[in-house]
């Protein structure tokens, strides 16, 4: 049975309670093919000792460790120290290097974990496992390859989505690497944008617009929605199956993208003379102005209609 071990670092523990979200049947099933109970802060009981001992026998390689996950972001600060984040005084930069040394493979759970995420709002020296924001490197560095020979596999996410977080684990399991795209996530969830299987993708074509929560129109153009920026699953496959921010109503805030958080603040779109100064990834601005003017114009009428009676 693979060995599992969930550390967490820089976390609010967003992405254990997705993981515990993930319910029946799949938690208990995935429990059963893993041995999580080598430690889940969630999940595993146990007294400090006992804890320190596993650590200790994982560090020096006398248990072996299949799977490593983290959960939050590594803090380097005060002056390269690690000194914010220490477990028994020695800090946890320096053990999560040493546990990724021993690892099968090492999975950063959540944004944070990955690129360094809400981090960078603080003077604490967060970074990701192996990237910092969108700079390969991180803790362990651009070259780093697990036991397996795998670089980290970064499932973002501001929570992780938990059927990403299954299938990986799943994957994992049987020994298999998912293809990964350029920021290491599997290709499978992160290559499509959020914005391709919204329910509001006729209002964006036509630019009919909202300008306030739970409306039925695009909120590209000025609440801020992130969605035809960021690579995410979140309309591929629905959280709890039922719903998704953008399907209820929502913006998209981009928690997948590895500079997340943006630097101007959520909810609005910054704009020139009505122009969104980012436009949907890939897309040439003078291109997307001339279509989106003749595509107001051309916006059908049911559609108008639909959205002034909300
Ligand atoms: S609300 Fe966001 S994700 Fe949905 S169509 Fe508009 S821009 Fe795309």
């Amino acid at each position: 049975m693979p060995t599992a071990l969930w550390l967490q670092c820089g976390a609010c523990g967003g992405d254990t309670m997705s993981f515990l979200g993930m319910g029946t049947p799949h938690l208990p099933a995935l429990l059963e093919e893993l041995e999580m109970t080598l430690w889940h802060p969630s999940l595993s009981f146990g007294n400090r000792v006992s804890y320190e001992t596993l650590l200790n026998d994982l560090r020096r390689g006398s248990r072996p460790l299949d799977l490593l996950l983290i959960e939050g972001f590594i803090l380097g600060g005060p002056a390269a120290s690690g000194g914010y984040d220490t477990f028994r005084g020695e800090s946890k930069a320096v053990i999560v290097q040493e546990l990724a040394a021993k690892a099968g493979a090492v999975v950063a759970v959540g944004t944070c974990a990955c690129f360094g995420g809400i981090g960078k709002l603080g003077a604490i020296d967060a970074i990701g496992l192996q990237f910092f924001h969108h700079q390969a490197g991180g803790l362990l560095g651009e070259h780093f390859r697990s036991r397996r020979g795998w670089p980290v596999i970064n499932l973002p996410g501001c929570p992780v989505h938990p059927t990403v977080l299954q299938d990986t684990l799943c994957a994992v399991c049987e020994d298999r690497l998912p293809e990964l795209n350029d920021y290491q996530a599997p290709e499978d969830w992160f290559g499509i944008l959020v914005h391709q299987g919204c329910t509001r993708n006729e209002y964006h074509e036509y630019r009919v617009e909202d300008n306030d929560f739970g409306g039925p129109g695009c909120m590209f153009f000025h609440m801020g929605c992130r969605g035809p920026l960021t690579y995410a699953p979140c309309n591929k496959v629905l959280w709890n199956n039922r719903n998704s921010k953008t399907n209820a109503g929502v913006p998209c805030f981009g928690c997948t993208h590895p500079d997340f958080p943006q630097d101007h603040p959520f909810f609005h779109t910054p704009n020139i003379i009505d122009v969104p100064l980012e436009l949907p990834d890939g897309v040439d601005r003078a291109h997307y102005l001339a279509y989106k003017g003749m595509a107001a114009a051309a916006a059908p009428e049911r559609l108008v209609k639909r959205k002034s009676r909300v």
